[in-house]
């Protein structure tokens, strides 16, 4: 069981001295006791009460990774069941399925597809993030034979090598020895030979049980065998069955902190009906899946569950923000305009659209206003006259302009006096209120 707040501010030094950031030694432990807080931001804890606290601070859902350098994922870490709670880390991972009974030359363009899926979507590079290999034909050579064109096409890519035979498996999972793939198939029936097997390769293991009960039996035996990093399929296959069980899951590891389901769930949803598939993917999106496991790639499929997935894994405290710089767009010379908004990522993508639609060649500004829109960051004290100018001056485009001057939103329009007085020699001009009126704006001078 979790340790209470009471239970944790015993251990504290009860000083109260506010080096942890809270007024109190008790509001620190509550922080604590909520996972919102870490033991090392208090310096004068004891190392014994630091000891118990980060057994205690460990994630309730074990971290487990995939794949090696760039492409690698890694899932679990999570602390809240509602992301409005804190947020969720780790976003599902997408995996698309390919048989080993599937013709080399398919396969071969299903992997090319996977490599091509990355897409940007507000700022973020989304793709399917890892190959699900499966061994339908029940004999090695054609499992051995899929994972090595998957490891020579996509080194590192995070593989799934799905089997329910150890011996089977084996010489598969030579060619991606080191390269941390998940071993997937383990039951009650194969447990010891596959955990045998996830131990000699690196592999870390995942666990397919026909309930929860029997899934809480199956990591505890897999840990007597020496493998922790495992992945849990419950079972679960129709929505409300995988809506129950993975809320349930992760109920039982962040609530009671019960660490046999305390690992990360994989979650199979191929169909044939592919809508219906992706409607199922969304559930296990939404709750708690680690790994979505898909029959196929499709641009539509994606851009609906990558937009989904997004969503759910953005951090509701930190606004989605764009790099702090002078953007060109077009090919913008001297005398193109200049115009300035804040980088909340809508207010860049709204306002840059509508300058690429206006057809002239512009420089659009962006400041760091800590991810806030124009009227709120001038609310907040972070868009005025004194920080543009700082920021115009510091970022250097005085150098690239001939005319030198400013276009600053219509809703900061009370701005432009100050601005005048700050930025020496430059023109203020105000711009529109709405973005969709740029285009007419911008070719209108
Ligand atoms: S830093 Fe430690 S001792 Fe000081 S108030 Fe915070 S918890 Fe208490």
């Amino acid at each position: 069981m979790a340790l209470t707040g009471v239970q944790i501010f015993k251990l504290l030094p009860k000083t109260n001295c506010k080096k942890c950031g809270y007024p109190t030694c008790l509001a620190f432990a509550m922080k604590l006791a909520q996972r919102q807080a870490s033991i090392e931001d208090c310096p004068d804890v004891s190392e014994e009460a630091k000891r118990t606290l980060g057994e205690e601070a460990a994630p309730p859902i074990r971290p487990v990774t995939i794949g090696m350098g760039e492409k690698a994922v890694t899932m679990g870490e999570e602390m809240v069941l509602f992301r409005h709670d804190k947020k969720f880390f780790h976003p599902t991972v997408y995996a698309v399925q390919i048989k080993d009974t599937a013709p080399e030359a398919d396969a071969a363009a299903t992997i090319d597809e996977v490599l091509a899926s990355e897409m940007e979507r507000v700022g973020q590079h989304l793709r399917i993030d890892a190959l699900y290999l499966s061994n339908e034909s029940g004999e090695s050579a054609p499992l051995e034979a899929l994972v090595k064109l998957a490891a020579e096409k996509a080194p590192g890519f995070p593989l799934i090598i799905a089997a329910t035979d150890a011996s089977v498996a084996s010489e598969a999972l030579a060619y991606v020895e080191g390269s941390k793939p998940l071993l997937f198939g383990a039951n009650a029936e194969n447990l010891e030979s596959m955990c045998r097997l996830a131990r000699e390769k690196g592999a870390s293991l995942g666990l397919v049980a026909k309930s929860l009960e029997e899934a809480s039996e199956l990591t505890e035996k897999a840990k007597a065998h020496g493998v922790e990093d495992l992945v849990i399929d419950p079972g679960a296959r129709k929505a409300g069955e995988i809506l129950r069980d993975n809320t349930l899951m992760r109920r039982a590891a962040l609530k009671k902190n019960f660490k046999p389901l305390g690992y990360p769930i994989l979650t199979p949803v191929q169909r044939d009906d592919e809508m219906l598939e992706t409607l199922v993917a969304t559930v296990g999106v939404c709750k708690y899946s680690s790994i979505v496991v898909l029959s196929s790639v499709k641009k539509w499929k994606s851009l609906a569950l990558f937009a989904l997935r997004q969503n759910i894994y953005t951090d509701p405290q930190v606004p989605m923000q764009v790099e702090q710089k002078v953007y060109n767009i077009g090919e913008p010379d001297g005398a193109a305009p200049l115009m300035i908004t804040t980088n909340f990522s809508l207010t860049y993508f709204i306002v840059a659209g509508e300058v690429e639609n206006s057809k002239v060649p512009s420089r659009l500004a962006v400041m760091d206003c800590e991810g806030l829109s124009v009227l709120t960051a001038w609310a907040a004290g972070k868009f005025t006259a004194t920080k543009i100018a700082q920021f115009i001056k510091e970022s250097g485009v005085e150098n690239e302009v001939a005319n030198k001057e400013l276009i600053i939103p219509g809703y900061v329009a009370i701005l432009s006096g100050a601005l005048e007085d700050k930025l020496e020699g430059w023109k203020i001009t105000v711009g529109p209120r709405e973005a969709n009126a740029i285009p007419a704006f911008l070719k209108s001078r």
